[in-house]
């Protein structure tokens, strides 16, 4: 059979994305709804990566688009490149994955000399024919030729400026013949040739340059910050599209809408519109649009059709519509839908409503909303009564509070952002180009355009605080300034949005941390009712315990207690105990830390009462805790200054105190104080020397230093055993857990379980109780994983230390290979992702799978988890659902995001991941 290209609007199959991409099965699946859709066609994603691999369309390509043109002609009585009532189209991206913006259109192609006068006849109306042939050319010009913007820009500021005319809406008819001709030079004098008259040839041209579009910069930026791989997105579809025109006068209009609130999830017509404008008008945010609210008052019939529109769309679609509509001579056709981006807040609002509203079930729910998107809600909001006035107010496009200096550019962003500045982007409007700008800033704002412009889709998408149409803002990026009253603003000014509620503010504002919604509540409790994974907190403190229960972790899975250690009033003490010359002097050293640690852990156990908590064993290198040796070379050199200036002062005094009546302020003691420190300096550079390791991460560390200073651990375990006994003594349920990190064989474990034993029953004894506690160890090295059957004969549980094993596994360092290659890996696709971001599935997943399988076949009913940061992500999330895993434990702010991935884990185990 021979190979088919594309498919009419009628053929098409609505739910094949991944063939049609997402706008052009949307075509098809709204044509066949029987919703009013102008006739197209969608050119086949498999179409673009046949043409991409040698960039030349299919040879018969052409024969069929003109095949599908003769049946546009039909249906709509119109001819392309006719004389009279010529058929025009536009030509537009589309690929599986939306990426709004990132890839080019191209409006009103067919226009040429011929089927300009047609208009011009057709219409009666010169101006409207001129304006659409100007916009066609400036289009194809900057999309399929290559031609910058500005090379146009700059004729048609200047027609402006010589007929002394400030709104495009004011050039005339004349104006606009006068900007399309010179707009024609322009194309002949960057090209070398004429602007194709052949309609064809147009089309052709413009079917390559979207293809072209699909590794262009701003898509392939696009779709590496978002991990769009290639087999998710492969390819972008072309849909060609008869032309409805909104600016044929003022019974036409376009605009945009969502079926719900974007920014707050809210139940109601939501959109902008602007009469007589064209496509782009509104989304680019050159025209300031009106709320769709006035419509009704303006064209009450076209509106009660859009509210059907929209109640059709999100019945249909069981999900929140963001659709683009004209009407053409008091007609609604809608041009394309799409699953609204929403934020995080509008995502969970409308989750819920959704469900009430019987449109979708609890599954649908949970599973509608991206997890990540949920630490967003965690966003730090302004101090609410900090009372600044704000300087500005503009739309509250996309919520949340950002701080940072003022840059006007997308690049000084990025150059900013590099050098560890926050940043907020202030332009007068953002364009897709300024897609890396976005990436690098903290928030956008932008003086002209409405929610629906390209930064506030854009900002909302990324969760990102963005004000937009802040109009009393004049922005001068030549001068690098902003100017709002009689304040300016310079690149590099300290400035505070506010995109919830549109002010913006000169200098710092206090944030504050963000409170959980009923709405986030009720979603989340029903995330952990479908889940059978559990969430646990990686905390070391009693706040941060509190504050990862607050947002539902079920248990701490670490408390790393070498953080508890750096604190600064345990500091001196830990180092004592380091430079200690023997057991006794550590013994010391160790009895004044250990009251600390007890009441530190009883804090903790209190904090997640009645879930478990789990305690590891110290774990990092002793050197961790000392200065480096440079620092304390230093150090003692200018003790030693300090020592010899002293004694000049001493030897001053002694010779002038006869003489003269002098204080003393330095006696015999300062002196023996400076030797002293000396003395202690000197020892402790002793230390980092006799300490030093040529691969610390790999050497004394972890259970290695339970085997060789059992007193540290010793020390701990009475800690843990002690707290343990005080809170059972209140009656508090508890569930402490023991965990020895760094593991490689079985007799270390059993080792550790004899200080258990012994101390176990010596608190016993003392507190006249029983302890129920868990022993158990890490699993982060890879012997481990091999002899996990022999662990597990001790251990009741295991938890995998992923940051650590995927060090192993791969046998590089996360800082080395973070800072010099890992980019190019990933960019070059020698690895698909960062392995300590994402859990490496093929490699270390088979390992993890291994020691699952030789632990419980050793002891069925043990405990699983995993504390690396992997417990946060959620794809690595889904693996461990898969293999079996009893929990997760990650950082407070990603509890969220974890509780919502394991009911996703759930409800997709059936499917691949
Ligand atoms: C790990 O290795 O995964 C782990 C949790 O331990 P740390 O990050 O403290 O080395
Ligand atoms: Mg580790």
């Amino acid at each position: 059979m021979k190979h088919k290209y594309s498919f009419s609007f009628n053929e098409g199959d609505g739910k094949n994305k991944k063939l049609l991409g997402g706008k052009g099965a949307n075509l098809c699946e709204m044509t066949q709804l029987g919703l009013n859709v102008p006739p197209g066609f969608v050119i086949t994603t498999q179409t673009c990566i046949n043409y991409l691999e040698f960039r030349v369309l299919p040879v018969d390509l052409m024969e069929e688009v003109r095949l599908q043109i003769q049946k546009l002609e039909t249906l709509t009585g119109k001819y392309f490149g006719g004389s009279s009532d010529p058929l025009l189209v536009s030509v537009r991206s589309g690929s599986a994955v939306s990426m709004p913006g990132m890839m080019d259109t191209i409006l009103n192609l067919g226009l040429n000399k011929t089927t300009l006068a047609a208009l011009i006849e057709l219409t009666d109306d010169s101006r409207f024919a001129y304006d659409a042939y100007r916009r066609f050319i400036q289009l194809f010009g900057k999309v399929a030729l290559g031609i910058d913007d500005e090379k146009f820009d700059k004729h048609f500021e200047a027609v402006k400026r010589n007929a002394g005319i400030k709104a495009d809406v004011a050039l005339s008819s004349d104006h606009l013949q006068e900007i399309s001709e010179l707009f024609l030079n322009v194309v002949y004098e960057e090209t070398a040739r004429p602007f194709p008259e052949d309609v064809y040839d147009q089309l052709e041209i413009a079917i390559k340059a979207v293809f072209n579009s699909w590794e262009g910069r701003r898509a392939l930026d696009y779709r590496k910050e978002f991990h769009i791989t290639p087999d998710i997105a492969n390819g972008t579809a072309v849909n060609i599209v008869t032309m409805v025109f909104g600016n044929m006068g003022d019974d036409c209009a376009t605009g945009v809408g969502f079926t719900r609130n974007p920014a707050t999830g809210e139940n109601e017509m939501y959109g902008e519109y602007l009469v007589n404008a064209q496509g782009e008008d509104v989304v680019a945010g050159i025209r300031t649009p009106k709320p769709v609210q006035e419509m009704r008052k303006e064209m009450p019939e076209q509106y009660r059709q859009l509210q059907e529109l929209r109640n059709k769309l999100e019945a249909h679609y069981q999900e929140v519509q963001d659709y683009e509509y004209t009407i053409e001579r008091g007609v609604l056709y809608c041009l394309q839908t799409r699953n609204g981006k929403m934020n995080a807040v509008a995502m969970v609002k409308s989750s819920i409503d959704m469900v009430t509203e019987g449109l979708i079930n609890k599954s649908q729910a949970l599973l509608r909303i991206n997890p990540e998107v949920l630490e967003q809600l965690l966003h730090p909001q302004l101090q609410p009564n900090h009372h600044v006035k704000p300087i500005a107010q503009g739309l509250p496009a996309s919520p949340g509070a950002a701080c940072g200096i003022c840059v006007f550019d997308a690049d000084s962003a990025v150059r900013m952002a590099k050098a560890d500045n926050d940043v907020i982007l202030l332009r007068e409007e953002t364009k897709p180009e300024d897609i890396h700008g976005f990436f690098a800033a903290q928030g956008i704002l932008t003086s002209r355009g409405g929610k629906t412009s390209h930064a506030a889709v854009v900002a909302r998408g990324m969760g990102k605080a963005c004000v937009a149409g802040a109009e009393d803002i004049k922005v001068d990026v030549h001068k690098r300034q902003a100017i709002v009253g009689d304040i300016h603003i310079k690149e590099g000014d300290l400035i505070t949005l506010d995109g919830s509620t549109g002010n913006i503010y000169l200098g710092r504002i206090p944030t504050v941390a963000a409170v959980f919604s009923e709405e986030l509540k009720t979603l989340l409790a029903w995330a952990d009712s479908t889940a059978r994974l559990r969430v646990h907190a990686n905390v070391d403190t009693p706040e941060t315990a509190r504050l990862a229960a607050s947002y539902g972790a079920k248990g701490i899975g670490l408390c790393r207690t070498e953080r508890m250690f750096n604190a600064s009033d345990r500091l001196p003490l830990v180092v004592d105990m380091i430079l200690a010359r023997n057991t006794e002097e550590r013994e010391a050293a160790l009895a004044k830390l250990f009251p600390i640690q007890r009441d530190d852990f009883q804090q903790l156990f209190e904090a997640m009462s009645p879930n478990s908590v789990t305690v590891r064993l110290l774990d990092p290198p002793m050197h961790e805790f000392l200065p480096h040796e440079h620092q304390l070379l230093e150090e003692i050199e200018v003790l030693k200054q300090y020592l010899t200036t002293v004694k000049g002062m001493q030897v001053t005094l002694d010779t002038l105190k006869n003489h003269t009546e002098l204080p003393a302020p330095f006696d015999q003691l300062s002196v023996e104080l400076i030797l002293k420190a000396i003395a202690k300096k000197e020892m402790m550079l002793i230390k980092v020397m006799e300490l030093y390791e040529v691969n610390p991460m790999l050497g004394h560390r972890g259970v290695r230093l339970g085997m060789s200073y059992p007193e540290i651990y010793k020390m701990q375990i009475r800690s843990v055993l002690e707290a343990a006994a005080r809170c059972l003594k209140q009656r508090l349920p508890i569930e402490p857990e023991i965990m020895v990190p760094q593991v490689i064989t079985a007799q270390e474990l059993k080792k550790v379980k004899q200080y258990v034993d012994e101390i176990r029953i010596e608190v016993e004894e003392q507190y006249r109780l029983k302890l129920n506690f868990k022993f158990g160890t890490m699993i982060e090295t890879v012997r481990a994983c091999t002899r996990a059957d022999k662990l597990a004969e001790i251990a009741h549980f295991f938890s995998f230390g992923t940051n650590d094993l995927t060090q192993a596994v791969f046998s590089f360092s996360r800082e080395d290979a973070e800072n010099k290659f890992l980019p190019l890996y990933e960019e070059s696709g020698l690895l698909e992702d960062n392995p300590f971001e994402t859990l490496d599935i093929l490699g270390l997943g088979k390992l993890m799978k291994m020691a699952i399988e030789l632990g419980r076949s050793q002891r069925p009913d043990l405990k699983i988890g995993i504390c690396g940061e992997h417990g946060g992500h959620p794809r690595s999330i889904r693996f461990c659902h898969n293999i079996g895993l009893d929990y997760v434990s990650c950082s407070a702010p990603r509890i969220p995001v974890a509780r919502l991935a394991a009911a996703h884990a759930k409800l997709l185990e059936d499917k691949p991941l």
